[in-house]
């Protein structure tokens, strides 16, 4: 018997190890906290959780029995890697009569999920080492995809002075030569800020003038409250199109998260690239979920308004008790279903022993003290800042801010003996 050598089984360790690409991908950031969360529930203690990030709603019924009749069709077979002709032409439907856009279904393509069409996107349109411009707070996997993608996020950190929003001369100031491609998000998790068509219009011409992509991630189009307008980027003219990957789905307006139904919609010669990775890859997303998401599409409406109207109230709740807090600045959301209050006056506090030293720790800190869980703003890129969904319920958002209001007093005043 040869026992190797400690040398060898270095050298095979390393032979083991992962890709240099996927070693540089992290896990998520807010895993630790919400793992935490977990154990605390699973030890009795009684959580408050604004951690979702999936409206809290089922999904309509009419949806679940256009899938349960497809399964007793026997629809349950590959489908083309890209998705069902039907759903293709109803998605093309719903962009014309949503977006005033113009596509064909060869323009079209279903993934495993929105987030399975960005990765698609983004690897369609990336090199190595071009320049993806990425507004700050940002959704926590655009900077992971553009890594695996082996390009380079280049971060524009935008304030609430601002709305969260990208203004055109910081737009223009962060592009090179290598810039290839912006990534916008509106309405934007986890801001809740949207996009006016003036806004879009001076963003747009700077990318058409450059000759810049644009993925425009519009998965949260129809949480949109107070009459406001979704418009997408796409929809400004001609050559903004020629420009642009639209993403869009059914999880977040039609409560189907676990489906796994999205779609992306562009250039026919990029959603081609896009189609021949996935078939590659995944193959066809879900047959029995496609047919659920053309119920989605083409059904009644009705769900989604509720919902929309549900998430409103919370949200001017939420909005209000956040700002009556001492030391918390929280602006209103114009869509989404997420908050992202300004806590930047209590990182540095001190609760007895224990320093707060940045959004990640008070974080841990609520959940252990306050017993809510919440994400810390670093996970989006933006410190000093935390995140909580406002989709859980009415009784849950009022006890869960009292807790927090009680622990913010007790952090401000000046007998520490308290604790
Ligand atoms: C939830 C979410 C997605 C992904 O949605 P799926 O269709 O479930 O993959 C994409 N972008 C943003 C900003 C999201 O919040």
């Amino acid at each position: 018997m040869i026992i190797p050598s400690e040398e060898k089984i270095g050298i095979r360790n390393e032979v083991m190890s992962v890709s240099k690409r996927l070693s540089l991908v992290g896990s998520s950031p807010t895993l630790a906290i919400t793992a935490k969360a977990k154990k605390m529930k699973q030890q009795g203690i009684d959580i408050i959780g604004f951690g979702a990030g999936e409206p809290d709603f089922d999904t309509p019924l009419h949806i679940k029995e256009a899938a349960k009749k497809a399964l007793d069709e026997g629809f349950t077979k590959y489908t083309p890697a890209s998705g069902i002709k039907e759903l293709k032409e109803a998605i093309c439907r719903k962009f014309k009569e949503d977006n005033n856009l113009d596509f064909s279904p060869e323009e079209i393509l279903i993934s495993c999920g929105a987030k399975h069409s960005i990765f698609n996107a983004i690897l369609a349109l990336c090199d190595e080492g071009d320049e993806v411009i990425l507004p700050s707070p940002y959704w926590v996997s655009y900077p992971e995809m553009i890594k695996v993608a082996g390009a380079k996020a280049v971060i524009l950190q935008t304030t609430p002075k601002e709305n969260f929003k990208i203004t055109p001369q910081k737009l223009e100031e962060a592009i090179t030569e290598k810039t290839k491609l912006l990534i916008l998000n509106t309405p934007s998790n986890p801001t809740g800020m949207v996009y006016t068509k003036d806004e879009l219009l001076s963003i747009s011409n700077i990318l058409v003038k450059r000759g810049i992509w644009c993925i425009s991630d519009e998965i949260y189009e129809k949480i949109i409250y107070d009459g406001k307008e979704h418009i997408s980027i796409a929809s400004l003219g001609p050559e903004i199109k020629k420009l642009t990957i639209v993403i869009n789905g059914v999880s977040k307006s039609y409560s189907m998260t676990g489906w796994r139904i999205g779609y992306a919609a562009g250039p026919k010669e990029v959603i081609k690239a896009m189609s021949n990775l996935q078939s590659h890859s995944t193959s066809n997303p879900a047959s029995v979920s496609q047919r659920g998401a053309l119920a989605a599409l083409e059904g009644s409406q009705e769900s989604l308004n509720y919902m929309v109207s549900e998430f409103c109230k919370r949200r001017d709740y939420i909005v209000k008790r956040l700002n009556s807090i001492e030391n918390i600045s929280c602006l209103k959301p114009a869509g989404a279903f997420y908050v992202f209050p300004d806590v930047s006056r209590i990182i540095g506090e001190r609760f007895g022993e224990e320093r707060i030293e940045d959004s990640f720790s008070l974080a841990e800190i609520l959940l252990t003290r306050a017993r809510v869980a919440v994400v810390p703003g670093s996970a989006f890129g933006a410190e000093g800042y935390l995140r909580l969904s406002y989709a859980t319920s009415m009784e849950n958002i009022s006890e869960g801010l009292e807790r927090i209001e009680e622990f913010i007093e007790k952090l401000f005043t000046p007998h520490r003996s308290n604790f």
